[in-house]
């Protein structure tokens, strides 16, 4: 899929306490889906067609990382704090032919459910604080692309791998 999916343009609804046991089934949906691809690092529920908060981060796998809070599902994710800017590269699964230089917060607080219910309270930094900016904005139907201050110089198309 080449085209960005309709779902990525729109914006997800919010999980009522009712919908808490169709939240656990995307958390995952959306958890199997990043395992499925080496070297993703976060996926969000419009990802997958579902427009419905519901995120999924976990950045184990980066050596850079300063903060790494292991496998995060969050429902409803709000982020009530944020400092600091920084622009580094970004990639995603949903875009597979691009990355850019996007410049986000460098320390955030994130407020959230897990997908039990229970009210959860994150903060964090570096990488994992922009992968879950990154995450929060697939919500509101906004790609990294529509971050980035410039789309002549700040993207770039993937080297095709050399099979
Ligand atoms: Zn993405």
């Amino acid at each position: 899929m080449r085209f960005p999916h309709p779902a990525l343009k729109r914006e997800a609804g919010a999980v009522a306490e009712s919908e808490l046991g169709a939240a656990r089934e995307i958390a995952q949906a959306l958890s199997a889906t990043m395992r499925s691809f080496p070297g993703c690092v976060g996926i969000a529920a419009n990802q997958i067609g579902e427009l419905t908060r519901v995120i999924v981060v976990d950045i184990s796998v980066n050596p850079k990382a300063t903060t790494k809070s292991g496998l995060l599902q969050l429902v409803n994710p709000v982020i009530v704090a944020s400092e600091g800017s920084e622009v580094a590269r970004e990639g995603c699964l949903s875009i597979p032919d691009y990355t850019a230089n996007v410049r986000r917060a460098t320390s955030i607080a994130v407020q959230a459910l897990s997908p039990g219910g229970e009210p959860l309270r994150i903060e964090t930094d570096g990488f994992e604080a922009r992968c879950l900016i990154h995450e929060i904005d697939h919500l509101d139907g906004l790609l990294f692309l529509d971050r980035v201050d410039s789309l002549t110089s700040d993207v770039f198309r993937r080297k095709k791998r050399a099979d």
